[in-house]
């Protein structure tokens, strides 16, 4: 069997490639040995999101109050709101099955192996192909703690699927992943305590705004560690022993579950990509070029498997500059406008640089910071809860980077976003009309503001 293009992983990077492709006109094989969807899908961004959104939706039942509302004492079924997530995955599983049916792309359930890079093997079946995308994604990686390999540790496979609530959790490592698991457990009233390495939680967000949402989750009960390392791991199904030292000593600190939580790295191994040799960087990772294409020509990596950002929505978008590549569509991946976020509540979201990112590229840029009730919307529907908006501006105020802690930050920073990519300056974007009232005003405000 011949096809055009031949993708190995069926994530964001690999689904949206091979919708992409179909859609183009080319014929496409794509090859996914566990679930359609990828992390994302399955044990990533949706379900942590859906549970998020249950546990937001409790929490906003026990301070209906301060809205003026009443409500009989609020509870939760966390078998149920298992259930449910499990219901949105395989909803929005089976929407990318028929959208990629719908294309004509042909999907072939199994593990690949490159035999070269004009033919990957699954099963018995050589496929041929004359493109190859390589969109394998990333797994957790488990830190060589003394003592892990004898733990029931958790891993966030573990985390989303509990349908027991642990009374008290220790997470290793203070990141995105962590952090919306502190979230989560924290609002249904698990005892957490985070521990992570570096001096402040969220590494690469705005530094300001996650000491800010890490104050306002000690005030609810979670006990932050930075600065702090594990350095060993005991314990049993009862109860885990995590010993940690920092600039206090060493101490030890029990709980029902630990939860690993320090990073993902690409999956390189296990399917012939040692067949391509393929020219890596210093750190290991594939080099690409603005196209996502390898040093081999025809052959393409997108997605988690380049380390680059580990987002998929980043996935996402190398693979349309992939297809667009084999096709004959100009196009170039940038990295200067992605938005990071992370879906805590409140939520924090950032894009373009921050000022710890300009301080170590010795750029100079000007902060213009505003509180979140200089958005009437935001006023209306956050009782009692603070915020902040972060621009930070370049020469002539070019907008090089945006920050929000506050409800929805998610959903706004898509306009700081499209700023940036299109290099606008605090000025212009202070002429576009924006809807009111809305939480994005607090963009227009923070422009006004910088005059
Ligand atoms: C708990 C958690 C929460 C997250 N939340 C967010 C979020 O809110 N927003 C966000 O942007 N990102 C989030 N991420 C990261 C996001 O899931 C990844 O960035 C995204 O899934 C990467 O997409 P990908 O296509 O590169 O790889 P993946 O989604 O990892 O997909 C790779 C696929 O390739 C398949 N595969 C690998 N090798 C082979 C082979 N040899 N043959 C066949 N198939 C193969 C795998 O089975 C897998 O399905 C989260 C991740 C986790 C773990």
């Amino acid at each position: 069997m011949k096809y055009q293009v031949a993708i190995i992983g069926g994530g964001p990077a690999g689904y949206t490639a091979a919708e992409a492709a179909g859609r183009a006109g080319l014929s496409v094989v794509l090859f996914e040995k566990r679930a359609l969807g990828g992390v994302c899908l399955n044990e990533g961004c949706i379900p942590t999101k859906t549970l998020l959104y249950s546990a937001k939706v409790f929490d906003t039942a026990r301070h209906a109050q301060k809205y003026a509302v009443a409500t009989a004492e609020p509870s939760f079924d966390l078998a149920k709101i298992i259930a449910r997530k499990q219901k949105v995955v395989r909803k929005l599983v089976l929407g990318i099955k028929s959208k990629l049916t719908g294309c004509g792309v042909h999907i072939v359930t199994g593990e690949a192996v490159i035999a070269d890079k004009n033919h990957v093997q699954c099963g018995e079946e050589v496929y041929e192909c004359d493109n190859l995308l390589l969109c394998t994604g990333s797994e957790t990686f488990i830190p060589p703690i003394p003592g892990v390999e004898s733990v029931p540790y958790w891993t966030h496979r573990d985390a989303l699927d509990s349908k027991t609530l642990p009374q008290s959790l220790i997470i290793v490592g203070g990141g995105v992943i962590g952090m919306e698991f502190a979230s989560f457990f924290n609002s249904l009233g698990t005892q957490v305590t985070v521990v992570e390495m570096m001096d402040e939680i969220l590494g690469g967000m705005d530094r300001e705004l996650s000491a800010l949402l890490r104050a306002d989750y000690a005030k609810r009960g979670i006990t932050f560690l930075t600065s702090t390392k594990v350095v060993s791991l005991e314990g049993d199904e009862q109860a885990v022993r995590v010993a940690v030292e920092n600039a206090g000593g060493p101490a030890v600190l029990e709980a029902e579950k630990v939860l690993l939580s320090v990073g993902r790295r690409p999956v390189t191994k296990g399917f012939g990509l040692e067949n391509l040799d393929l020219q890596k960087t210093e750190r290991g990772q594939l080099c690409v070029d603005s196209h996502m294409q390898t040093s081999v020509s025809g052959v393409y990596a997108c997605g988690d498997l380049t380390g680059f950002s580990l987002l998929a929505h980043t996935a996402v978008r190398e693979a349309e500059v992939a297809v667009h590549h084999i096709a004959g569509v100009a196009d170039e991946m940038s990295y200067r406008a992605i938005p990071g976020v992370v879906y805590t509540n409140p939520e924090i979201a950032g894009v373009g640089e921050t000022e710890e990112s300009l301080q170590r590229k010795g750029i100079a840029c000007r902060t213009v910071k505003l509180p979140m009730a200089y958005s009437g919307r935001f006023v209306a529907e956050n009782e009692g809860v603070n915020g902040v908006c972060k621009l930070i501006l370049g020469e002539n105020d070019v907008i090089l980077g945006a920050h929000v802690l506050g409800n929805p930050a998610s959903e706004i920073i898509t306009l700081a976003g499209m700023t940036i990519s299109l290099g606008l300056t605090a000025g212009q974007w202070a002429r576009m009309v924006f809807p009111h009232p809305t939480v994005g005003e607090i963009f227009k405000e923070a422009c006004a503001e910088s005059r």
